[in-house]
């Protein structure tokens, strides 16, 4: 039987952990401030802001809101990350993603500072990334790293194949596997042969946005199966780019869909947040 890796236990720990770096921080006169900027009222962005003010508050992290009109030219936007960049008092600068059509998201990233850069969509960030310099690190590659270490997954030497090249998971993904010593592939939409290429993962990481696309067909047996992709089906159930229950019966290891991926983003940000600190000094 597959090993279930639970991602919000996890999450919690670590959030354990993050809780008492604050306290301690505190005791020394230092508080974590995270700014965090939303264009507009789209429901499910209203909903990811709302869990991350959340998020700060349990863990000790000063929370600002501003919550813009949905008409906010990307002047404004820019005038006010430029005002945040300058406060000695915020450290963590969040944009919620996606922006208004009229406003360029890359323009909007590009214009927080990179020591501010929580979220690590930053050029620098990627780059330091790349390069091995000290940055932020996108948070959902970063918890997948955190979730296997702590699950005791072995990463060196292990064959990887990630499967999607988005900016914000497959390749942070792929390079944080390479820093990891993993040997790497990553697979896209023109791969061809994708089964017989997911097959040779002794770690597969699935960032597709396809529901259940992933069947017993792509596994290799005993694989350790991590599953990024979240979708709302009919019955309003969350389903991942894995079909799990198909999955289940070959693989070693597997993510859930809740309760796998999806928590340690969140709580990798908050962990972005209080390292912030030590890039900052
Ligand atoms: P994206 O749409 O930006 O990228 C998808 C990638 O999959 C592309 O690089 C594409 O080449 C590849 N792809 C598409 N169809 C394919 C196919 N048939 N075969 C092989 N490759 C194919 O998506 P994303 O932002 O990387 O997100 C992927 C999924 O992860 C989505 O379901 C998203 O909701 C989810 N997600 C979850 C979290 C989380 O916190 N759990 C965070 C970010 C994204």
């Amino acid at each position: 039987m597959a090993k279930i890796i639970d991602g919000k236990a996890v999450a919690a720990q670590i959030k354990e952990e993050l809780k008492e770096r604050t306290a301690q921080l505190k005791e020394k006169g230092i508080e974590i401030t995270l700014a965090v900027i939303q264009v507009g009222k789209d429901a499910a962005s209203g909903v990811y802001v709302g869990n991350k003010k959340k998020a700060c508050a349990y863990i000790g992290i000063r929370s600002l809101a501003y919550e813009l009109e949905e008409g906010t030219t990307q002047e404004e936007l820019l005038a006010l990350i430029d005002e945040l960049n300058g406060r000695k008092d915020v450290n963590g600068i969040l944009v919620q993603l996606p922006l208004p059509a009229h406003i360029e998201e890359d323009k909007v990233i590009s214009a927080i500072c990179p020591e501010k850069d929580v979220d690590g969509f930053h050029p620098q960030s990627v780059g330091a990334l790349c390069i091995g310099q000290a940055g932020f690190v996108s948070c959902t590659p970063a918890g997948i790293i955190q979730l296997l270490k702590r699950s005791g997954i072995e990463i060196a030497g292990k064959e990887c194949v990630v499967i999607g090249r988005s900016n914000i998971v497959g390749k942070p993904m792929s390079l944080l596997m390479l820093r990891e010593n993993a040997t790497v592939t990553i697979a896209h939409s023109r791969t061809e042969n994708l089964k017989e290429v997911a097959k040779r993962a002794d770690i597969l990481i699935v960032a597709i946005g396809r529901p259940k696309m992933i069947t017993r067909e792509y596994i290799k047996e005993g694989a350790v199966v991590i599953d990024v992709g979240i979708h709302r089906k009919e019955d309003h159930r969350l389903c991942g780019d894995v079909d799990y229950d198909d999955v289940m019966p070959v693989c070693g290891a597997i993510t859930p869909v809740p309760g796998g991926v999806g928590p340690m983003t969140i709580a990798m940000l908050m962990n972005n947040c209080v390292e912030s600190i030590r890039l900052q000094s």
